[in-house]
């Protein structure tokens, strides 16, 4: 069998490492893009996780010329009519400040009773070929966001997501146990089916 080399849209280690152990060594070589640190980054400017993630893999694949993964995702609350949704990682305006966004979140559902307080985190993998074909995969896990923060794992809204499933918020999990029911754990299998089917041909 071929090793499929993959470049992930990211200079993020921490999410190259996950996809290296979601995907397995055996059949894909994961690359990140500090292996091409000439290339720029791409704008998420798109309204939708889908947009960002298909934009982000066809910009970098085509300039790197190689197979392309790339993944969008946020938080969507029901009260809040689907926000932050994509622009979850500056909701209280400075990119990536996750404690400030949490205080935001926090404040504006003040006084909701925990029964309207519902969530999900969704995320959107794209994989786009050397030649510009994109295939999307989809995730998504449900939750409640606690007035009563609670655990140390993971990163970004998650001692706030409440997960029914585990009686725990998402900050609670350790990161085997998060990424079996997680959005972004849901979207790499269906995205890693698709590699293997590639990688088979
Ligand atoms: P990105 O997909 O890395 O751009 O993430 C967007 C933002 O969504 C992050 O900065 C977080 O605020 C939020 N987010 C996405 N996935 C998670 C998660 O698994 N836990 C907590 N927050 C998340």
């Amino acid at each position: 069998m071929i090793i499929l080399r993959l470049v992930l849209a990211t200079n993020n280690e921490g999410k190259v490492r996950e996809l290296q152990d979601m995907l397995g060594t055996q059949d894909f070589e994961v690359v990140s893009l500090k292996e091409y640190p000439s290339i720029p980054e791409v704008e998420e400017d798109g309204a939708t996780f889908k947009e960002n993630a298909v934009k982000k893999a066809r910009e970098i694949s085509a300039a790197v010329g190689e197979w392309t993964m790339a993944d969008d995702s946020g938080l969507e609350v029901d009260y809040l009519g689907g926000a932050p949704g994509v622009h979850s990682a500056r909701f209280a305006g400075e990119h990536g400040d996750n404690e400030a966004n949490n205080k935001r979140l926090l404040e504006l559902l003040e006084g909701v009773p925990f029964e309207n307080r519902t969530a999900r985190f969704r995320c959107v993998v794209a994989v786009a070929s050397p030649g510009g074909d994109v295939k999307t995969a989809e995730g998504s896990c449900e939750g409640i966001i606690t007035g009563d923060p609670r655990g140390d794992e993971g990163f970004g809204y998650d001692p706030l997501f409440y997960s029914p499933e585990h009686g725990k918020t998402f900050a609670e999990l350790d990161r085997e146990t998060k990424n079996a029911s997680s959005h972004r754990g849901r979207a790499l299998r269906g995205a890693r089916d698709f590699l293997k089917s590639i990688n088979e041909k």
